[in-house]
């Protein structure tokens, strides 16, 4: 079972040698050359053997494909072939998804390192492609469609598998955008969704970005205790999720501090929604169920600009910090729409040093 033109090979096993023929001759590593090479190993027909190897080391795609067409016939070859696409197109669909993970799952590491692990076991799948393809091609007999139906069956399971990891994968990124005290939007989700706020130019100008950060926080936390400011954090949250239209995107963006991404409505709208959730917040009763102990009011002030003020994400942000400066100086509890007068004020208190 071999062929003249045969390299001494590695590895004891049949497929071994097989892909070390194939790889060591410079043929093109497609399973139709496999097929072909499986072929001629076993010697199934010595004529195919014989041919394949006066082909010697330099055989080119078409003497190979000419040798297939002639001893294997097309159908089963364009079954592998096409279950052998579909596979390489999952796999690297999938491999591109994880890339693009990587650089935002570094606290879930572990998770994505065995994610990875899984995928990595999975690309060897031209192996298994491979196996399954040979023992479909090793039985004596059977037609094209059978081993179709096979071999389909095959990329079906394999596809479920793809799907299985590709759930896994969601999961990942769910829980690497939420923010596990509030269950809402994360800093790093928020970032994304920020950046992508310029992609679209026509819709700035009913692109609103809101901030909005709680009052006298650290008041609350240093009366009742970290906790207990815990539990009112995820409350505020949740308020102005619920106060909000379903489309829109909240996360909390800092420590007590909530962004609130708005499209499509103007800047009097805007204000009317900013009021609400205010409103809503401030009415809200924070009483301790069992201690009867009411920690309220909590309230927050609310700034917000326009995407159509700033010329990116980063200034479109510091306008919007710029306006909650400037509803925090006026008092507290309040809603102010950005103006590009309010950046006099603004400079040399830098927003970075503002919000420490
Ligand atoms: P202002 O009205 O100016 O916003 O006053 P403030 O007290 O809310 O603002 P400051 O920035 O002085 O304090 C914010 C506080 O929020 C301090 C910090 O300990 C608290 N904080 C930040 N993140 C968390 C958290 O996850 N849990 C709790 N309990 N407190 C937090
Ligand atoms: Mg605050
Ligand atoms: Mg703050």
């Amino acid at each position: 079972m071999t062929t003249a033109t045969a390299p001494r090979a590695q590895s004891s096993d049949l497929i071994g040698q097989i892909i070390y023929a194939v790889r060591s001759m410079g043929v093109a590593p497609i399973p139709r050359n496999y097929q072909l090479f499986y072929e001629a190993y076993i010697g199934s027909n010595p004529d195919l053997t014989r041919d394949l190897a006066a082909l010697g080391s330099r055989a080119t795609q078409e003497e190979l494909d000419a040798l297939s067409h002639r001893y294997l016939g097309t159908g089963q070859v364009a079954v592998i072939e096409d279950a052998h696409t579909r596979i390489l197109g999952e796999l690297d669909a999938l491999l591109k998804l994880l890339r693009q993970e990587q650089s935002s799952l570094e606290s879930y590491g572990k998770l994505l390192g065995e994610t990875a692990q899984r995928i990595n076991s999975k690309s060897n799948f031209s192996n298994d492609l491979l196996t399954s393809a040979l023992a479909l091609l090793s039985e004596a007999t059977g037609s094209t469609m059978a081993h179709g139906e096979k071999t389909v069956g095959g990329v079906v399971q394999r596809s479920q598998e793809m799907d299985q990891v590709r759930r896994e994968l969601d999961e990942y990124k769910r829980i690497a955008n939420t923010d596990s005290l509030t269950r809402i939007a994360n800093r790093r989700a928020f970032d994304e969704r920020l950046a992508a706020t310029y992609d679209n130019m026509a819709l700035l100008p009913v692109t609103a970005l809101v901030l909005a950060d709680i009052d006298n926080f650290k008041k609350i936390n240093d009366s009742y205790g970290h906790p207990v400011g815990d539990k009112i954090l995820a409350t505020v949250a949740s308020v102005i999720r619920s106060n909000v239209r379903k489309d829109v995107f909240v996360a909390r963006s800092g420590g007590e501090e909530f962004a609130i991404l708005v499209e499509g409505n103007t800047p009097e709208e805007v204000m009317i929604i900013c009021e609400r959730v205010r409103r809503a917040l401030e009415t809200r009763i924070f009483r301790n169920s069992r201690s009867g102990i009411d920690y309220g009011p909590v309230t927050i002030s609310l700034g917000f600009a326009m995407g159509s003020q700033a010329s990116d994400p980063g200034e479109l942000y510091a306008n919007a910090d710029t306006a909650l400066y400037n509803a925090k100086n006026a008092g507290r509890n309040r809603s102010v729409f950005f103006d590009d007068s309010m950046k006099k004020d603004y400079v040399g208190k830098s927003w970075l040093i503002y919000r420490k």
